[in-house]
């Protein structure tokens, strides 16, 4: 592929392309095809691969993931992203519609602008622009460019990124290194770059109290302040003090704790956080 060829694509643009498109997780609704098209321009090889679960419905629903490679000599640099976003909330209570990409006063508006549309477009724009600057042989690259983006981030994350390494793995396809670009900055763009990625344990506490009415407080148990009690001091446990260039990683319960009431004038039988 010649360099005359190479078209430079502006990520503002890109960015807005590919907001339009409402692909709240699991729907695709043709992202994964825009990127396609200007990757395969770009002079990659693009592979769409298509995972789903048992039932291919809810947490298992189908996902379309994509992974794209310039050359074929490594090392592999790697851009790793998604294209799904979370739902928008009441569509009313934004200041432009969520998906129309609106651009006011410099600031472009839109559900993933920041998280991760944006992102992948500037990366996008970023390579069109370094391979029609004079990279555009894989031997002045000196090694290979891919992209691997899923469509399942937001959501259960069952069939994304993961499935699709295993997969690339089992082929013996090697990414020497990634960039995520998921946004870390602070106050203003590039204040920040993200050296770690935290990881996560869940776990389900039932604590079992005594069900009993109300007017009998010694004859029952109520498990509702034995669960607070356990939160607060998971809460306030302190595991580690994290170092320069990364935050300490922190113990949050979950956004509410279920009780699992009787009629109102009982108390519970089980609490679950
Ligand atoms: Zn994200």
């Amino acid at each position: 592929m010649s360099r005359a060829s190479i078209p430079v694509i502006d990520p503002v643009e890109l960015t807005r392309d590919l907001i339009r498109i409402p692909s709240v997780t699991p729907a695709d609704e043709g992202a994964m095809d825009v990127l396609e098209r200007r990757l395969t321009a770009l002079g990659f090889t693009c592979r769409r691969l298509t995972f789903e679960g048992p039932g291919g419905t809810g947490d298992h629903a189908r996902i379309e993931n994509l992974y794209a490679r310039r050359g074929t000599a490594g090392p592999n640099l790697c851009f790793a992203g998604h294209t799904d976003v979370v739902p928008t909330g009441p569509a009313e209570q934004w200041s432009s519609q969520p998906f129309e990409a609106e651009v006011r006063d410099g600031v472009l508006y839109g559900r993933g602008a920041v998280d991760m549309k944006g992102g992948i477009a500037a990366w996008v724009a970023a390579v069109s622009r370094v391979l029609a600057e004079g990279e555009a042989d894989d031997a002045a690259l000196g090694g290979s460019l891919s992209f691997l983006i899923t469509g399942d981030e937001e959501g259960p994350a069952l069939h994304g990124t993961k499935r699709v390494v295993e997969t690339l793995a089992a082929e013996g396809e090697v990414i020497d290194a990634c960039v995520v670009g998921e946004p870390s900055s602070s106050q203003h763009l590039g204040d920040m770059i993200k050296v770690g990625r935290r990881g996560s344990l869940n776990s389900w506490i039932t604590v079992h109290g005594k069900q009993g009415h109300v007017a009998y407080p010694e004859r029952a148990a109520n498990p509702a302040p034995v669960i607070a009690r356990l939160m607060t001091r998971l809460n306030d446990h302190v595991l580690d003090d994290g170092y320069e260039g990364f935050p300490p990683r922190t113990w949050r319960s979950p956004p509410s704790t279920s009780a699992i009431r009787r009629p109102t004038s009982s108390r519970p039988r089980r609490a679950r956080g």
